[in-house]
């Protein structure tokens, strides 16, 4: 009873507190608004982009498809890897305040933000019925942290874009190490394998267009491992969704982005 009467009063502190905002903290006019340095400091990734990857090509033309070197030279299992934003300090701050924070909040604020290119998405296939599978945690963590914060916003993307979300599709069928400081072979070595397909994953993805949902894209990895399984599915297409992507300095048309400030911590774990 006190547990309960404890979390009613939370729930009414929580009411009554000013909506903050989610890169800095201070008060706003509504919840899930920025407040304007912080929303000016966020760089969208609208421009024009690999067809395959999805990394800004801030030199190519809009509307002409180009793929760069890199997906020339090794062509990626997904079409398109689309983020909302590019990672810098506020991205990182509402992906991180997320998932050690338990802001779950957050998963919908993300949402909002990645509607668009998730419309995007949709455009670029051939009108396939489409079907979110956030990227799986281990077992363990997901035990150990509570939730899936992929799964999080996976759900809220689901609820404010009516599309299909699956979040038992993928599953992880091994904890990896690290990849903090791997560089890219021994990354795709370490998740090599690490994903298998739900024993009916058949009857619930042939013909669609899959669209793997993770929080952060930094090399791409995990986002690799996940799609080469999402394949033996018998899925029309497989593109990936997320948050924030890392994207190095010289791809970047304006110079807002610190590279050198990146923590090692947004690959602590999963994220490959
Ligand atoms: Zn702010
Ligand atoms: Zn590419």
């Amino acid at each position: 009873m006190r547990r309960i009467l404890r979390t009613a009063g939370r729930a009414a502190l929580d009411y009554a507190l000013p909506p903050r905002c989610p890169g800095c903290g201070v008060i706003v006019g509504e919840d899930r608004q920025f407040c304007l340095t912080c929303w000016s400091s966020l760089h969208f990734l609208d421009g024009p982009a690999c067809a395959r990857c999805s990394i800004p090509l801030p030199t190519a033309l809009p509307g002409v498809v180009v793929e760069c070197g890199a997906c020339m030279a090794d062509a990626p299992p997904f079409d398109g890897a689309p983020a909302a934003v590019a990672y810098g300090p506020v991205a990182r701050t509402v992906a991180l305040r997320l998932k050690y924070g338990r802001r779950t909040g957050h998963a919908r604020l993300m949402a909002q933000l990645m509607a668009r290119p998730l419309a995007g998405l949709g455009e670029g296939g051939a009108g396939e019925a489409m079907l979110l599978v956030p990227v799986p945690l281990h077992r363990w963590r997901l035990w150990s942290r509570g939730f899936n914060q992929a799964a999080l916003v996976a759900d809220a993307l689901a609820r404010l874009t009516g599309a299909a979300h699956d979040p038992h599709l993928l599953v992880r069928a091994r904890a990896t190490a690290m990849l903090r400081g791997k560089g890219r072979r021994e990354r795709e070595r370490i998740v090599a394998g690490a994903f298998a397909l739900a024993p009916d994953a058949r009857a619930r993805a042939a013909g669609r267009h899959l669209v793997l949902i993770d929080d952060v894209h930094a090399s791409g990895a995990t986002l690799r491992a996940a799609a080469r399984a999402l394949r033996r599915s018998g899925a029309a297409r497989i593109s990936a969704l997320s948050w924030a992507r890392v994207v190095p300095d010289a791809l970047m048309t304006s110079n807002i982005f610190d590279f050198a400030s990146l923590d090692s911590d947004i690959d602590a774990e999963r994220i490959g």
